[in-house]
């Protein structure tokens, strides 16, 4: 695999070299690379103190043996060697984090999980960079742009050749065991992301949930999350207006074998 990576590095390199576009093979199998049998690691390279309006946190920064991303810790209190720590595991999402923006629930989720953890005066936001469910900024916005046109967010990833949920924790484990923490309580509405933290190792005593208001903007969204998901998210939050029996990608499917007729 090493003789591999070193292979498709150099080839990479070359085609800078000579002003070419890396091609599709040679990304993939970068990406291949990071799925790869390399064993997932941290370390700690420096914290400093973040003053919010729910308290003071200190933000440890972590490098990792899997990819070159900035995955962090958000902490407050003593953690280290407890047990039933409120921790959220909270995936990047620039246009909801930072912009927030209305079409999902990612901003909202971390802002209520920071008051949380401030509320218990302990506990850890692990902030993994993986946006759009793992797929990235650019093809989230591809996959926008088919919701836009009435398709829901596991099909707008399908169709773009992406998984419907591209994301992994093992980097998550990795920084609680750096952390030394014990135990967790999980605030999350996903039981997969749950599964998968015990798959890696974490010891989960509960859940937690992490609602956010329901508006016209990520209706559609938070729905899909429901019903397609696993996400648990109360019906009622949501308007009788959409709880339609029939997803609306099967009535298109349906307009469109009448119209091919
Ligand atoms: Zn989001």
């Amino acid at each position: 695999m090493l003789c591999n990576l070193l292979e498709t590095l150099l080839e990479a390199v070359a085609c800078l070299k000579k002003g070419r576009t890396v091609t599709c093979r040679t990304m993939s199998n970068i990406s291949a690379l990071k799925n790869s049998s390399v064993t997932p690691s941290v370390t700690r390279m420096t914290s400093g103190r973040i003053p919010t309006e729910h308290g003071d946190f200190q933000l440890v920064y972590f490098t990792n043996s899997l990819d070159n991303k900035e995955h962090l810790a958000f902490c407050m209190g003593d953690v280290s060697h407890c047990e039933d720590v409120l921790i959220r595991v909270h995936s990047e999402c620039f246009t909801g984090d930072v912009m927030g923006s209305r079409r999902c629930d990612c901003g909202e989720q971390l802002q209520r999980s920071m008051a949380m953890v401030a509320s218990e005066g302990r506990g850890v936001i692990v902030y993994l960079r993986q946006e759009g469910r793992g797929i990235g900024l650019m093809a989230k916005l591809d996959a926008y742009n088919l919701q836009d046109q009435g398709y829901d967010t596991v099909d707008a990833n399908l169709m773009l050749g992406h998984k419907a949920d591209a994301r992994e924790y093992s980097l998550a484990a990795c920084i609680l065991d750096d952390l030394q923490i014990r135990s967790v309580r999980v605030m999350t509405n996903n039981p997969l992301k749950i599964s998968a933290l015990q798959a890696e190792g974490v010891k989960v005593n509960s859940r937690v949930s992490l609602e956010a208001p329901v508006n016209a903007d990520n209706e559609a969204y938070l729905l899909t999350k429901a019903r397609r998901m696993d996400h648990l998210l109360p019906m009622q939050s949501f308007r009788p207006s959409v709880l339609t029996p029939v997803p609306a990608v099967f009535v298109r499917d349906v307009h469109d074998t009448q119209s091919a007729n």
